[in-house]
């Protein structure tokens, strides 16, 4: 398996590594949407949220909100956003697990849903019993 994000991980190819615990690493973004748009990954290989291990969960998250935290103060930011594309029509172009955290700013123009839907009749209780029949905790 040829993975650039495993390779970063075992320093075998360049990054500018922003943090770094045993377990998770963060680093900037080579292709930023803004100057410090950082990815934070775990170490060990997964491919998507969906098989990212919960024993995962609490140190991925931990280390966005550090990065997030210098990202607001190294660009004095009023806002951000965190998010994981999974899947190739996501926009996932890397196939190990990843979080973005993209600086914001006033009039930058980005948008994730230019086309927000309505929902009508019972069509919002009928999407509601659909997903609750698949919840599998
Ligand atoms: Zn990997």
């Amino acid at each position: 398996m040829d993975c650039i994000f495993c390779r970063i991980v075992q320093k075998e190819s360049p990054a500018e590594i922003l943090y770094e615990t045993y377990n998770v690493l963060a680093m900037l973004d080579i292709r930023p949407i803004h100057f410090g748009h950082a990815l934070v990954i775990p170490k060990s290989h997964c491919v998507d949220f969906l098989t990212l291990p919960e024993q995962s969960f609490h140190d991925i998250m931990h280390a966005t909100q550090i990065v997030a935290r210098a990202l607001v103060k190294t660009f004095d930011l009023e806002g951000f956003n965190v998010f994981s594309n999974n899947g190739r029509i996501a926009g996932q172009s890397v196939f190990h697990f990843h979080l973005h955290i993209v600086p914001r700013y006033v009039g930058d123009a980005i948008r994730f849903a230019p086309m927000l839907k309505s929902y009508t009749g019972r069509s919002m209780a009928e999407n509601g019993e659909r997903i609750r029949r698949n919840i599998q905790p």
